[in-house]
């Protein structure tokens, strides 16, 4: 069977996301009740752990936000901070510029998000935020994040998308537009940043009073591919902007930039102990031979809501895909060789909830980020060859403290190189029991 079959035609746009509805009826934001008109998404009752439970106490009401962004937070079914929106938000409702570090799936999103959205002024016609992300699937979600916390802020049509592998004329022409907020990747926007022609008196893309820039998985940002178009938009914004970095990990290289960029800067880090307290570890030692094999056998044997398998090439993702539909398990696969339409396709497909296709095949750039809630299993079929990589794809479960499972794939090769993970991180990655607990995942 063609794995193509798999996939579902219906016509999509530019987003993956289902666009958030505009408020049909007008909310009267005086009205004392106001808070009682809230469609809060139904309740979510999975067991939490303390990496999102651990927190001061604080409300979303604390932090003076406007009435109309509180009712978005409430309606996308935030009820309290967790650990890092309470550290950050505060410090960047004050102006200050922070480097953050917190788990995977902890909140960094709207940990910057909001604030973002309560600072941005609407009396002022130009771009005041710029969000960088290392990959467009990244941005589109991202985007999608302060749409919907912004509901009713009617920044809709303010908040613009701009990445690679799109046409470049139509983001330059809805950069023509009324823009508050802008979110993408560095490559496409530095383009447009630079691009000026005989007429034009800016770039389509102006930063000249962007205040506020905010680079999530910025470690990532700050990395040799990405750092030259970083710096280059950073060069375009006011000296005194405000800079927000976020990630679960950062090299030891950021004192550099730090050095140069972020002189003075809040940093906050929650990251006493590296990996997800939700997510529990196994290895399985397998011949490269017998992994498919394997992969059946989890398959039959596991409880999969959604899950997501890494493998270190595309080739070997392609191949896999094969291999796995042929067993009779239907799977989607992405790649950074593929089409964005094609990509955003699979990906839109894959995350609805109720997709009849559970599990997706991919390589590293689905590695950051990427949040599926109810994904609840990740399988390393390649073991990753570092530690960050393989904090961030583990971190595609467990998303918000909840519980998750992640099974590495290991070869004689890869021993050293898992005993190598687990020391760096100071974790332990267990060999898979006969039977593995449900309530685990
Ligand atoms: P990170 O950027 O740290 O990896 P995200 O910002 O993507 O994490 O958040 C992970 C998930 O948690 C998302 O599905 C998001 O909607 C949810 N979430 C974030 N903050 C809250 C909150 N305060 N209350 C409930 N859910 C939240």
């Amino acid at each position: 069977m063609n794995r193509n079959t798999y996939y579902n035609n219906r016509p999509y746009g530019r987003s993956y996301h289902k666009k958030p509805e505009k408020p049909k009826v007008e909310i009267d934001f005086n009205d004392k009740d106001w808070k009682d008109k809230v469609k809060k998404p139904k309740a979510d009752t999975r067991t939490k752990t303390s990496d999102v439970l651990n927190t001061k106490g604080c409300e979303f009401e604390g932090f003076n936000l406007s009435r109309p962004l509180l009712m978005g937070i409430f309606e996308k079914g935030f009820e309290r901070p967790s650990p890092i929106q309470e550290a950050a938000i505060p410090c960047i409702l004050m102006g200050k510029s922070i480097l953050a570090r917190a788990k995977n799936g902890t909140g960094k999103t709207g940990a910057f998000s909001i604030p973002c959205l309560h600072l941005v002024d609407p009396k002022k016609q130009h771009i005041q935020v710029l969000v960088l992300l290392p990959t467009r699937e990244l941005a589109l979600q991202t985007a999608n994040v302060l749409k919907s916390l912004g509901k009713y802020l009617d920044l809709d049509d303010k908040i613009v998308t701009s990445t690679g592998g799109t046409d470049l004329k139509s983001d330059i022409i809805r950069l023509k537009r009324d823009v508050r907020i802008v979110v993408g990747t560095p490559g496409r926007l530095q383009d447009l940043a630079k691009k000026r022609d005989a007429h034009a008196q800016h770039a389509p893309l102006n930063i000249d009073n962007c205040n506020m820039i905010v680079l999530d998985e910025a470690d990532k940002l700050l990395s040799t591919d990405f750092l030259p178009a970083v710096t280059a938009l950073l060069e375009y914004t006011p000296k005194d902007r405000q800079l927000l970095l976020f990630s679960a990990t950062f090299p030891s290289t950021i004192k550099s930039f730090k050095d140069q960029w972020l002189k003075e800067c809040e940093t906050i880090n929650l990251m006493d102990e590296l990996t997800l307290k939700g997510v529990s570890q196994y290895y399985a030692y397998v011949d490269e031979s017998e992994k498919v094999h394997c992969l059946y056998a989890l398959f039959r044997k596991l409880t999969i809501n959604q899950c997501i398998i890494f493998c270190n090439s595309v080739n070997r993702v392609e191949l896999l895909c094969t291999k796995v539909t042929r067993l009779g398990f239907p799977c989607y696969y992405i790649h950074g060789q593929m089409g964005q339409k094609h990509r955003n396709r699979v990906f839109h497909n894959f995350r609805q909830a109720n997709s009849n296709c559970r599990t997706l095949i991919c390589t590293d750039i689905f590695t950051r980020g990427i949040d599926i809630q109810n994904l609840n299993v990740v399988i390393n079929f390649d073991f990753p060859r570092s530690a960050n990589t393989y904090l961030h794809r583990i971190g595609r479960s467990g998303r918000f403290g909840h519980m998750g499972l992640a099974i590495n794939f290991i070869t004689n090769a890869d021993r050293y190189n898992l005993c190598a993970i687990e020391t760096h991180l100071n974790t332990e990655v267990a060999a898979i029991p006969k039977e593995i607990d449900a309530s685990l995942y």
